[in-house]
């Protein structure tokens, strides 16, 4: 169970999150529902993941697909949930994270979207994705690069699949103005690759905790929280 100090701590956490949200879009001229906050919840097991939604937030992001699917069961209760996968997805975990209809941000690679597009006609679904670029080129980084992002939306699966934007980090170490030039670059492409293929790619994933207002300047439509989230929640997990 959790305590009453916990979960009053994690809705005034929701709470100016949600304030310094609105107000970066509000700076930027732009409607403050057009950003999602999506809730990292991959620092906390499944007990204070409920308390999130207990405080109202029912966007909710984990890396690691096993402990999606298992979360997703343990939150089953509540009905309105979606779930967004941010880490990297193996082509063997793909049937079973399907099973919590998430939307994927975190396709990677050529294979990858393949064998999604495969599974969910097979499963007879259609499964909503992102791209992952690797805009700031650190080698560490996942995602495709740059420049075979024009190449990639020529050759799209045909079904299974529904490409609904693009998502990215800035590269480790990056301060928060030039994390911004790496979010324009993005924005930049997604419009070039929009106005290539005629999909509409309306999603932008982009800005964490440290650069989420950088990211909205630039025109982040979904923004992953996770740290900011939880400070002062004593009970973290992982
Ligand atoms: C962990 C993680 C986040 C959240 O990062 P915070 O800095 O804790 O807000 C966002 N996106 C991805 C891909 C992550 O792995």
């Amino acid at each position: 169970m959790i305590d009453s100090a916990t979960l009053e701590r994690l809705k005034q956490n929701w709470e100016s999150v949600q304030d310094e949200v609105r107000e970066a879009a509000r700076q930027n001229g732009r409607d403050p529902s057009s950003v999602t906050i999506v809730g990292v919840s991959k620092y906390v097991d499944s007990h204070i993941t409920d308390a999130l939604v207990q405080a109202g937030c029912h966007e909710l992001g984990e890396s690691r697909p096993q402990v999606l699917w298992q979360k997703a069961e343990s939150l089953a209760h509540h009905r309105d949930l979606r779930w967004h996968l941010i880490g990297h997805l193996q082509r063997n975990k793909i049937r079973r994270v399907l099973q919590a209809k998430p939307l994927i941000h975190s396709i990677d690679s050529r294979r990858l979207l393949a064998a999604l597009a495969t599974e969910s006609v097979a499963q007879d679904t259609q499964s909503s994705v992102l791209l992952e670029v690797n805009i700031s080129g650190d080698d560490a980084k996942t995602g495709f690069a740059v420049e075979d992002m024009a190449g990639l939306i020529e050759q799209l699966p045909t079904e299974g699949v529904r490409i609904e934007g693009l998502m990215a980090m800035a590269g480790w170490d990056t301060e928060p103005e030039d994390a911004r030039q790496q979010f324009a670059r993005l924005r930049e492409l997604r419009d070039e690759l929009a106005i290539d293929s005629g999909l509409p790619l309306r999603e932008l994933s982009m800005g964490m905790s440290g650069d989420f207002r950088e990211a909205i300047a630039e025109g982040a439509t979904m923004v992953r929280i996770g740290s900011r989230l939880f400070e002062g929640v004593s009970e973290r997990s992982e």
